[in-house]
């Protein structure tokens, strides 16, 4: 079984993914082309904001827009402790300090009154001056972004939204991209819109910050490629990945995150009663980057994974450690925030196959093995 299923959804797609490479590889532009102007627009009316600017990666895009903001030595950025580790190294890497807050257990996602400790802290310490709070998306969820907008602006903050796995999640009818001031997404192969190697975005309603994304994303460019106003990157999204993107987004739209949401439905019904299974709020969808369980204890989650090993289902687990325990962190100051919901989390926390080519067979099948370890017994009750 695969964990997701990208041989299976390059089958379903290969006319037109293998037509639109062709196009790209008959017109020859791999930098620049129409594809990716194109695509930039298809993704800007899909999330529901003025600018999308793609860039080499979703790294990329967390840095271009710290970049945009001039986030540097002396500043704090917000980040949850538990997320992927760019979440928190592009603000390391442009100089400021990540400031790490605890999350939520229904949801993984940052827990608000955790992020206002952390300001408070960070203003009565008096060293960093708090700028951005780096929202994530964490498996296909968005945030909290009621409480977590009503904290920026109290303190006078910018949301960087981290949306690399929230693409195609919804909160209140609006879309995972448009919630930040600023935000993100990835395309890594596995993310919920993957592309065929490394690609990302940027979204914004500002067209002052697009033009500057525009210009950063290309050595700083100003009128012309040659005439260079700022110090940016080398981060463009190749033509061929702009190829496989609009083809991708289409299906994406058409039917896969309506084929995942449903998967996602069906693991919820056949596990609740023995797993803690993710919780999805009031108003908000998931994209369904991950659907991830939390079993009894690290015991438990290790008896699950080896039992689904050994009958040929891959597991995964995002994340073994909170951000504040990666060795690169190591003298981060955590201006007295602990973290406990992540560290249980972090023992407990299992992600199952599923992707929208996942099989009623197969589905039933992982349902069934997660029972048998958890209650003794495979079947579901009536
Ligand atoms: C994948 C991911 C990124 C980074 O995306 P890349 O395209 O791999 O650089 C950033 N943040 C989160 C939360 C991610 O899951």
């Amino acid at each position: 079984m695969q964990f997701r299923n990208l041989k299976k959804q390059y089958e379903e797609l290969k006319p037109k993914i293998d037509q639109a490479l062709g196009e790209v590889l008959r017109e020859s532009n791999y930098i620049s082309g129409r594809q990716v102007e194109e695509l930039e627009k298809e993704l800007a009316a899909y999330v529901g904001v003025k600018h999308c600017v793609t860039c080499a990666n979703g790294t990329d895009a967390l840095t271009l827009a710290l970049m945009v903001w001039g986030i540097k030595e002396g500043d704090a950025v917000f980040v949850p402790d538990f997320t992927f580790f760019s979440s928190a190294e592009t603000a390391a890497y442009a100089g400021a300090v990540p400031v790490f807050t605890d999350i939520l257990e229904d949801t993984f996602n940052m827990d608000p009154d955790s992020l206002e400790r952390a300001i408070e802290a960070v203003l009565k310490e008096g060293k960093l001056v708090p700028k951005v709070i780096v929202t994530v998306d964490l498996f296909g969820l968005p945030a909290d972004y009621e409480k977590i907008r009503r904290i920026a602006k109290r303190y006078g903050l910018y949301i960087l939204e981290d949306a690399a796995q929230g693409f195609g999640g919804v909160y209140h009818g609006k879309r995972a991209g448009s919630f930040g001031d600023i935000a993100t997404t990835s395309f890594f192969p596995a993310k919920p819109l993957g592309c065929y190697g490394d690609g990302g975005a940027v979204f914004t309603d500002s067209d002052e910050w697009a033009e500057m994304l525009r210009s950063l994303r290309v050595h700083g460019k100003g009128s012309d490629k040659y005439d260079n106003v700022r110090i940016g990157l080398n981060s463009r999204l190749d033509t061929l990945q702009a190829a496989v993107l609009q083809v991708k987004l289409e299906a994406f739209q058409d039917y896969e995150l309506t084929y995942t949401d449903q998967r996602a439905g069906k693991y919820t019904e056949g596990l609740k009663d023995c797993v803690k299974v993710p919780v999805i709020p009031e108003g908000f969808a998931s994209g369904w980057a991950q659907y991830s369980i939390l079993l009894k204890d690290k015991k438990e989650r290790e008896q699950v994974q080896t039992y689904l090993k050994e009958h040929d289902v891959p597991s995964m687990i995002y994340y073994r450690r909170g951000m504040h325990q990666q060795t690169a962190f190591r003298d981060c100051c955590l201006y007295g925030e602990t973290f406990p919901v992540t560290a249980d989390v972090c023992e407990r926390v299992l992600s199952l196959p599923l992707s929208p080519y996942l099989t009623e067979e197969e589905q039933q099948k992982v349902i069934r093995l997660v029972r048998e370890i958890v209650t003794g017994n495979g079947e579901q009750p009536a």
